[in-house]
């Protein structure tokens, strides 16, 4: 049985204060939705300190956005996956599409995240999607291989064992329009092939979550699909009741 999970990436939203008051809301209506759900939140780095204490207690898990390639030293305005992990992370968003398209993240700097990130024993949430350009000449397809192939590939098994994947049409993210869910379907099912030719049955056990603009309208019919297994949560991760009632999509 697949883990189901709901992400929440806060991007660049909310001051610390705001950031607490959304946790704690979260944590007061988790009830509501069944607990075979595994949700998690990634805010900003400043307030991971102060949220952590606000899920204390919760079944709630904590995530950053982003870490840094190196393990410390001389790099300014860097975060260590140590720092992270020491706040009491257990999940690192890699390869965001804002990532990679406004701070030239590469798969060569991913894969020293990676190394990262397993080496303080996070759990990294890799972004792979095409963007509107790529879909529309029909190589999204290429597009997540070569994504994957160029920094999943070179983890090792056990490493693979503790991966999710999220994927994210970049023309999906924060636009309104969202891929249908046989689209998403179909893209996951083949993401699955393709870690199968590496990693073989182990495939099978790897979370593949969706994202772009995933809400509590569709999230059900996007999460009934057999090769979904849940939602990487920009936008409507904002508000306690939409980011919890995406994961009712399960029982739908
Ligand atoms: C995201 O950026 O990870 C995302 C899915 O954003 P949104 O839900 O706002 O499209």
């Amino acid at each position: 049985m697949r883990k189901k999970i709901v992400a929440g990436n806060w991007k660049m939203n909310t001051l610390p204060a705001e950031g607490v008051e959304l946790a704690k809301n979260i944590v007061g209506q988790r009830t509501t939705v069944s607990g075979e759900v595994n949700f998690l939140v990634c805010p900003p780095f400043t307030h991971l300190a102060m949220v952590a204490e606000a899920l204390k207690g919760s079944d709630i898990a904590l995530g950053a956005q982003n870490c840094a390639a190196e393990a410390k030293g001389a790099y300014t305005g860097e975060v260590a996956a140590s720092m992270i992990a020491a706040l009491g992370c257990k999940y690192v968003i890699l390869g965001h599409s804002e990532r990679r398209q406004y701070y030239g993240e590469t798969s060569e700097t991913l894969n020293k995240k990676m190394e990262q990130v397993y080496a303080n024993n996070l759990t990294p949430i890799y972004c792979v999607g095409e963007n509107l350009d790529e879909r529309e000449a029909g190589k999204h397809f290429d597009v997540v291989k070569t994504q994957i192939e160029e920094v999943v590939y070179n983890l090792t098994a056990e490493q693979f064992r503790n991966l999710v994947i999220a994927y994210e049409p970049v023309w999906a993210i924060g636009t309104g329009k969202t891929a249908t869910a046989e689209q998403a379907q179909e893209i996951h099912a083949y993401i699955r092939k393709v870690l199968a030719v590496k990693f073989g049955a182990a495939a099978d056990e790897c979370a593949i979550l969706y994202g772009g603009s995933c809400k509590p309208s569709n999230a059900a019919e996007i999460f009934a699909k057999a090769d979904v297994d849940g939602g990487l949560i920009g936008g409507a991760a904002l508000k306690a009741d939409d980011f919890l009632a995406i994961g009712k999509g399960f029982e739908k």
